[in-house]
Formats: structure tokens, C-alpha cells, sequence
């Protein structure tokens, strides 16, 4: 925390923030498809879980469903970031849907890593939180092998079929220091656990993680631009607190914040989930620069480029028509995606 003698008030802006390669990717993927198809393209599920992205992408025509059945038969759909079970593949098939998947590729990773545990026949326990999006995707890969473990607490109540053939998974946007505590546990029940072959929490979340952990020990309080439904931004806000943060508050927007957060508060810390475009961010600053937080220095733990190329459907239909699909610089993406229609 900052000295009460401290009068200097100043903001502490964790980097990486906002957006990654997966929600970048799918946000884009929704966008190119309004262009080339033209209105309404459906999307399952929100795209990424931030109200602003879906309700700017809503007034260019992007209809957002629940399920694959309130689509029109024949229709194109797009599927979000979080990925989908076999089962929703499924069923936009016998609909003749045209699908353009947008699953994050590093989703896509831990099915891979489901199925093929589950065909050696092991219990898989899915680290993640039961009704995510993600992890119904996820578990819908090998309903009979995996069972979800929400915390640690979860831990004592599993029942396996053989103590010897376990792995564990995880949601790729889970706190890092609770998953590894889970895990701790889980070992100490099943010895004999496997680890999953690579992190599945995936390196947006931990950068993002790492960031506010810096931060958090010098600041009053720390805000995190995110929705409440999306995992990572809500991790923030736990992460912040337990690394030392004396507040912290997750806000959609800065007409949020409210000024007795600031009262005598020096330092603020701000960051923001994978799913925030930075215009989000930007609006934030100016707001507590009108309460003298005009000081902003940015704290820096790790810089990203990772992209991901468009969905392999939309890629294809963009070529075929002759349509240029420019890679977008990723500082330019963050400040000029998702601006409304
Ligand atoms: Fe992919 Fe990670 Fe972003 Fe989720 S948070 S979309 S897994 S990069």
C-alpha cells in the first residue's frame, strides 16, 4: 500500500492488458463476416464475454443466440471464443448451418488433450468453473471421462475408477496460484496424477496475472475493465487483493467507478481482462484523471505478439472471393477494433 504521507496521485497501468490473440481473432472473425456476408450473421453464445464488443457488434448486425436451434436452417453461424462441444457441432449440422468456428486455438488445445486422454481410458478432472462456456465445451469432448473440479474444496468429494490412470486439466482463464493449489491437493489424494502436457491456462491469462501482481502491493486500489461474466476479468480482481491491493473493483465501464473508491487514495492501479478493447481502458484513464489522477505510468512484465490467423472457413471465402485479409498490427488492433457502427 502507498505511505499516507504520499500526496502525489498517480496510476499504476499493469501491461499486458486487454486484448489477446484468441479474443482478437474472434472479434475479427465476427467483423470480416458482417463485410463479406453482409447482415445478420448469427453468433452462438457471446463472441468473448464483454457487453460493449457484443452490443457494438450487435448494431452492425451480428445476432446473438443462445443455441444453434434459434438460428434459421441453413443459416451462418459463428461460434465463440470459448469452443463448443461435439454435441453443438452436431446439432448445427443437422440444421445445415454454415459454422465459422472461432473457438481460441488454445481452447482447441485442451479438447485435443481431452479426447486423447480419454481414449487411454483415464479420469480426466477438468479444473474450471461448472456452467462456463469453456468448460461445458470442454467436458462435452468426453462427457464419461471428465468430471469438473471447481476449487479445492471439491477435492476431497472425487471419486475416480482407478487412482492410477488421472490427469488434470484446466479452463484456460483460472487464477494460477488457485489452480496450482487444486492440483496440490488432487496429488495428494491421487499420487499418481498426471499433468497435462503443456499449461492449459493460457498465457494471455498469466501474463495479465503477473502484471497486476507487480502492481498491486503499491496501490489504494486496483480497477479491472471487464464484464462479470468473464473469467479472467473477475481473477483480476482476486489477484489484485491477494498479492496486496488494499481495494479492488471490477468495472464494465468508467461511468462505474465511483469517487468514494478514490477518496484518499494515492496510487490506482488499472488493468483489464483479454476480452477489453483499450478504447475501455482509455475512458477509465480520463476518468480518473478528472478526479487528479492525472500521472500514469505503465508497469510492464511481459510484451505479446502472438496472433492467430482468421477461422479456416471465413479464410477460405475471403480468398476465394479475392477479398485481402491484412494481418492487423495488434497495438493499432487494440485501439481500433469494436468502435460502434
Ligand atoms: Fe485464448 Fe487465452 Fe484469450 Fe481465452 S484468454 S481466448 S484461451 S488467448
Amino acid at each position: 500500500m502507498t505511505s499516507p504521507t504520499t500526496t502525489t496521485k498517480r496510476v499504476l497501468l499493469a501491461a499486458p492488458r486487454g486484448y489477446c490473440a484468441g479474443v482478437d481473432r474472434a472479434v475479427i472473425a465476427v467483423e470480416k463476416a458482417l463485410d463479406h456476408y453482409g447482415a445478420p450473421v448469427y453468433v452462438r453464445k457471446e463472441i468473448v464475454h464483454n457487453k460493449y464488443v457484443v452490443e457494438t457488434l450487435a448494431a452492425r448486425g451480428a445476432v446473438f443466440v443462445e443455441e444453434t436451434d434459434e438460428v434459421p436452417e441453413g443459416a451462418r453461424v459463428v461460434f465463440s471464443a470459448h469452443g463448443v462441444s461435439p454435441a453443438v457441432h452436431a446439432s448445427a449440422a443437422a440444421r445445415s448451418l454454415q459454422t465459422i468456428d472461432a473457438t481460441c486455438p488454445l481452447v482447441t488445445k485442451v479438447h485435443k488433450e481431452a479426447v486423447r486422454f480419454a481414449s487411454d481410458d483415464m479420469d480426466i478432472l477438468l479444473i474450471g468453473h461448472t456452467g462456463h462456456e469453456e468448460v461445458e465445451g470442454t467436458a462435452g469432448e468426453a462427457p464419461e471421462h471428465i468430471q469438473v473440479v471447481n476449487s479445492p474444496e471439491d477435492v476431497p468429494g472425487i471419486v475416480v475408477r482407478d487412482p492410477e490412470k488421472v490427469v488434470w486439466l484446466s479452463q484456460t482463464t483460472l487464477s494460477v496460484d488457485e489452480t496450482m493449489e487444486t492440483v496440490r491437493r488432487l496429488r495428494e489424494r491421487f499420487p499418481k496424477l498426471q499433468d497435462p502436457p503443456s499449461d492449459d491456462i493460457c498465457y494471455a491469462t498469466q501474463n495479465r496475472q503477473v502484471a497486476v501482481k507487480k502492481l498491486a502491493p503499491e496501490c489504494d486500489v486496483v480497477i479491472v475493465v471487464g464484464s462479470a461474466n468473464s473469467s479472467n476479468s473477475v481473477r483480476l480482481v482476486e489477484v489484485a487483493l491477494d498479492a496486496g491491493a488494499t481495494a479492488s473493483y471490477r468495472v464494465d465501464t468508467a461511468a462505474e467507478i465511483e469517487e468514494a473508491w478514490l477518496d484518499g487514495a494515492a496510487t490506482v492501479g488499472v488493468t483489464s481482462g483479454a476480452s477489453v478493447p483499450e478504447i475501455l481502458v482509455r475512458d477509465v484513464l480520463d476518468r480518473l484523471a478528472r478526479s487528479g489522477f492525472g500521472d500514469v505510468q505503465e508497469v510492464r512484465t511481459a510484451t505479446e505478439d502472438l496472433m492467430f490467423s482468421l477461422p479456416k472457413e471465413l479464410r477460405a471465402d475471403l480468398k476465394a472471393a479475392g477479398t485481402p485479409v491484412p494481418r492487423p498490427e495488434r497495438g493499432a488492433r487494440q485501439s481500433l477494433s469494436v468502435e460502434p457502427a
